[in-house]
């Protein structure tokens, strides 16, 4: 066995309130059809990978030195790209970019976050914002969502004002329910707000509703807006997350990050997926209404179907969701169990996924 293997979880001086936690675990299981991390379906279309490949290949020869330590070219091709995609002028003080929007969220508490602070959520929402939380000692304080998974702005403000946490989550499209929030909800949750309001847009390009970026010159002191690379761009793999706001938030990030947290290969390899972003994203439009007809036709199976402007959509109800999962797992398709009562989380794919998906969705809903 492992040399130190005699050695457990529980032997070791472990911080006390980590002690009993669970990591993050979404299986990653060989099956056919993988419909369970909300990833873009389409592998990087040929001309970009020739791209990548051709940036990886000037990089090689400088891995010698340390990379940009502030990302400026690659902040400058997102400000550009999400300028474009939200209508909002944005600089390159206004962008900051990490691994995957988690690292993004981790700093973001790491700097507002932490020890005798506090960060609040409407549940049931992503479940790393809490243990973020956790792993950066910031106290969780989660806020209920309406029986239907929509957010009751009056009620969730209402919250925000009680509690006064420094840290807000708003997920938008909320994984795992889907469903977006208006800028007016979002405007009075900000204004109840003590702290820091963080919008979770890792799917906003698959909605049609306005982006909190909107938001950023009317609250300055209070809007950061958090996205992702992993979802609508198909660059999961490629771990670049990134975020919008006043340039003072960016200079507040820069006090915890880690020197060189991005590598030469990511920021090149990112900046190569920007300039391919008219292509990758012509997907986003095929997945949308993939999604409707999924929906649609999980609806006639007599399945309730939680409304979603995401890339995957929530259903039940299932007496045992456990017994759901394995007979769609028994089926070769892989969905996702979040932990809500009666209900499973399943990705939109490729049109021949989904059809795999509803086909074993015939036999499992009751
Ligand atoms: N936010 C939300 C709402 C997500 O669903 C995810 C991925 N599941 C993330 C953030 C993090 O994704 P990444 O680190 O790949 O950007």
């Amino acid at each position: 066995s492992a040399p130190g293997a005699g050695v457990r979880l529980d032997d070791l001086p472990l911080r006390e309130d980590l002690r009993g936690r669970s990591p993050y675990g979404a299986p990653q299981l060989d099956v056919p059809v993988r419909l369970n991390t909300n990833e873009n379906p389409f592998p990087p279309p040929p001309g970009l990978v020739a791209e990548i490949v051709a940036a990886v290949g000037e990089i090689a020869g400088t891995l010698n030195r340390y990379p940009d330590r502030d990302a400026v070219a690659l902040r400058t091709d997102l400000a550009e790209y999400l300028s474009d995609a939200t209508g909002v002028r944005l600089s390159v003080a206004n962008l900051w970019a990490a691994n995957g929007s988690n690292e993004i969220l981790q700093q973001i508490l790491q700097a507002f976050g932490g020890p005798g602070r506090t960060a609040m959520g409407f549940e049931p929402s992503y479940s790393m914002h809490p243990i973020i939380a956790s792993g950066t000692r910031t106290e969780w304080v989660p806020a209920p969502r309406r029986a239907d998974f929509s957010l009751d702005a009056a009620a969730a403000a209402e919250a925000i004002a009680e509690r006064a946490p420094d840290v807000v989550f708003v997920t938008s499209p909320n994984n795992p329910t889907g469903q977006s929030i208006p800028l007016s909800d979002l405007r009075a949750l900000i204004a109840a707000a003590p702290g820091v309001v963080v919008v979770d847009e890792a799917y906003a390009e698959f909605s049609s509703r306005e982006s909190a970026v909107r938001l950023i010159d009317e609250f300055p002191a209070r809007v950061i807006v958090s996205r992702t690379m992993s979802k609508a761009f198909a660059f999961a793999g490629g771990r670049l997350g990134y975020l919008a706001a006043a340039p003072a938030v960016v200079d507040a990030l820069l006090l915890v990050r880690l020197p060189y947290h991005l590598s030469s290969l990511t920021q090149a390899g990112a900046r190569a997926a920007l300039r391919h972003a008219k292509e990758t994203l012509a997907s986003v439009r095929l997945l949308s209404s993939e999604r409707d007809r999924v929906a649609a036709a999980l609806s006639g199976l007599g399945a309730s179907v939680v409304p979603s402007d995401a890339n995957f959509i929530l259903f039940g109800p299932f007496a045992d969701r456990a017994a759901a999962w394995q007979s769609y797992l028994d089926a070769g398709v892989l969905v996702r169990d979040v932990g809500i009562d009666g209900h499973l989380r399943v990705t939109i794919g490729t049109p021949a996924e989904n059809d795999a998906f509803l086909a074993a969705s015939k036999e499992i809903i009751p």
